[in-house]
């Protein structure tokens, strides 16, 4: 019995049909770029998220940085993220002259934290980048209304948590990364919604921004060889987007079965108080990007031997806070974020786990002893 932290293989063979037909056609008719099944794919996303605007684009790191130049920030500017993240976020400010700002988050949802947010503002503060972790939204109602109390900006991180559904205090709706002004993802192949290669989307229900962002993927033109605003080179190509036309069909699918996964693991790891199981935030379903304990006095790095000797793979997500990292080294006091790095520990989580397998896992962290 192998098992891996994401069975991309094995979620392809049930749809091998559907997916390598589409493949095909995108190969028949040679438009690897810009293809009609972009625009296809683009409009049933949208569709799908009930939001205006859906533009594809390269990958989720571009996604973050098209959204900065199309709100039009300048040099200097701060924008507040999460320290405990991914590093594309403080990535894309860094190579625009933007300030990353980062501030702590709350030590049980792993998510930013409107109340350090807050104390972290200045006057030079432009927006504020919720990173929806692991899976389920960060508190929209508070970083929303700080974000209209202060004039900023919100760029909401779905990498992890597209299909994800948040719902305001007035009882609307909303999927993450369609409440703020810009909603960024990734379609790297082991997220949620994964394609066969790179991917990543702009969402946005302002039709400004949309008209900027489209430019600004494309060197900055609306008119063919005409460029009026210095953009990039970002596009979703053909051959991803038949892709990810297939899979947005399952993803509701893909999603019941993580939730699947992290039921049976919160309910066999309840009672042992070694590991804190992860919590769901009230407003916000979860889609399980990541499934990770905490470890409560017991060694990390032994429970991982003890998996991999049972073949049992496990990642830590993050291992160091982001003002840690050489490339972003700062100084600053992130507590929170420095003690879950330290303890986190993420099990292997997919649409394709069997119960045997699944079995085994949580036996095997069970019958640890160090
Ligand atoms: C994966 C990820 C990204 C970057 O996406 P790529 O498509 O790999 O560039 C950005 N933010 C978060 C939180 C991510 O998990």
């Amino acid at each position: 019995m192998s098992i891996q932290m994401v069975d991309l293989r094995g979620q392809y063979l049930k749809i091998k049909d559907k997916i390598d037909e589409a493949i095909q056609q995108v190969l028949d008719s040679s438009a690897f770029i810009n293809g009609q099944v972009v625009r296809d794919f683009g409009a049933d996303l949208a569709e799908y998220l009930s939001v205006k605007h859906v533009i594809p684009c390269a990958n989720g790191t571009d996604a973050l940085q098209v959204a900065f130049m199309a709100l039009g920030l300048e040099q200097g500017d701060e924008v507040i993220v999460p320290c405990f993240t991914y590093v594309a976020t403080a990535e894309a400010l860094a190579l625009l002259g933007l300030k990353p700002v980062l501030v702590d988050v709350d030590p049980q949802t792993f998510l930013i934290d409107p109340a350090e947010i807050e104390k972290n503002i200045t006057s030079k503060t432009r927006a504020i980048v919720p990173v929806h972790l692991f899976g389920q939204c960060a508190d929209m109602d508070s970083i929303m209304s700080i974000a209209d109390r202060y004039h900023l900006f919100v760029v909401e991180d779905a990498a992890q948590s597209i299909g994800a559904v948040y719902t305001r205090a007035n009882g609307d709706t909303a999927y993450a990364g369609c409440i703020g002004d810009i909603g960024t993802t990734s379609f790297f192949p082991s997220k949620n919604l994964g394609c066969y290669g790179d991917g990543g989307a702009l969402f946005t229900n302002d039709s400004s921004l949309e008209e900027k962002i489209r430019m600004i993927c494309n060197h900055g033109q609306k008119k063919k060889y005409h460029h009026s605003l210095i953009g990039v080179n970002s596009r979703l190509d053909t051959i991803q987007a038949a892709v990810l036309q297939v899979k947005l069909k399952y993803l509701d699918q893909y999603s019941a079965a993580r939730n699947k996964v992290a039921d049976f693991y919160d309910k066999a790891f309840a009672g042992d108080g070694r590991f804190t199981t992860p919590k769901r935030m009230e407003k916000s379903t979860h889609v399980f990007h990541q499934y990770t304990l905490i470890m409560n006095d017991i060694s990390r790095d032994s429970l991982r031997a003890h998996l991999l000797e049972n073949g049992i793979p496990s990642m830590v997500y993050y291992p160091l806070p982001l003002n840690e990292q050489e490339a972003y080294k700062s100084v600053g006091n992130f507590p929170v974020t420095k003690d879950l790095c330290s303890r986190v520990l993420s099990l292997p989580m997919s649409t394709e786990l069997t119960a045997e397998q699944l079995d085994l896992i949580t036996e095997t962290v069970l019958n640890f002893s160090e």
